[in-house]
């Protein structure tokens, strides 16, 4: 089982001044494998800007390849936020460019968003998660693009609620179905391990939600720690190829231009 980080922003993404160099470093320094940048786009984010200067991005990632290829495989990929008010564009953009790798995540939810607060407005607990999770399902039947679903159960981090946690016995029926979806498209899930701070003991998702993938035939599985500075680059992501290794994976995905190595 190989251990990568598949999952890293930047000074490119709106909300990171993270240095790539320093990550790379970073990544060295905790004997990863293989690691992925994956800078954000958002199209349509309600209050802070998601716009990447993919050109930049790309090159400034290029170099850094070439000049650490004899210590780290180092890929180049974004994290595209999937808003079905955006589709075309987005189809778009990831058609256009040459990203080894795409993690489709959902951010936002007809022009609301979670960290502020606004799609949690008038609604209980269990009516947003249900909506979320529906709408996850949504994104995931219409869109083409991405490899894998960035962190699963992400509204967990956030709305105005005591116990902020997801009682997934609630929402299985569509999560089920999000990973049949996931599976029959040829596309996989991430463990994102920034669960570890917010949650203490787990990622997003939790293990057992990525038993049932795995028993529901899924098989294409990455790591990542959505590092938005470089101390966290690689935290956590030995503990979860260990986990994957019990669950029964043979090891994880890495990609090439969008497709499985
Ligand atoms: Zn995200
Ligand atoms: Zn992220």
């Amino acid at each position: 089982m190989r251990t990568i980080d598949y999952h890293m922003h930047t000074y490119f993404s709106g909300d990171s001044e993270a240095n790539p160099r320093e990550h790379v470093l970073k990544a060295i320094e905790m004997n990863l494998d293989e690691i992925c940048f994956t800078d954000h786009r958002d199209f349509d984010y309600p209050i802070d800007s998601f716009e990447l200067d993919v050109e930049n991005y790309y090159q400034e990632i290029q170099s850094l390849k070439e000049e650490f290829k004899d210590q780290i495989k180092i890929k180049w990929g974004i994290e595209m936020g999937l808003d079905l008010d955006h589709q075309e564009e987005i189809e778009n953009l990831i058609q256009q460019y040459p990203f080894d790798f795409v993690i489709g995540s959902i951010h936002v939810i007809h022009h609301t968003e979670f960290y502020y607060g606004e799609f949690f407005k008038g609604k209980t607990k269990e009516q947003a998660h249900r909506e979320f999770f529906e709408e996850t399902l949504k994104c995931v039947k219409a869109f083409d693009c991405f490899n894998v679903l960035g962190h699963l159960d992400y509204i967990v981090r956030y709305g105005p609620y005591e116990d902020k946690t997801v009682d997934h016995q609630k929402y299985q029926d569509i999560i089920d179905e999000i990973f049949k979806t996931l599976i029959q498209k040829g596309k996989g899930i991430e463990v994102n391990t920034s669960g570890y701070r917010d949650l203490k003991t787990c990622g997003f998702p939790n293990f057992e939600q990525v038993q049932r993938y795995y028993d529901l035939g899924g098989r294409i599985i990455t790591i990542g720690t959505d590092s938005h500075t470089s101390d966290r680059v690689g935290e956590n992501c030995l503990n979860v190829a260990k986990k994957y290794q019990e669950i029964g994976f043979d090891d994880v995905s890495t990609f090439t231009q969008r497709k499985r190595d």
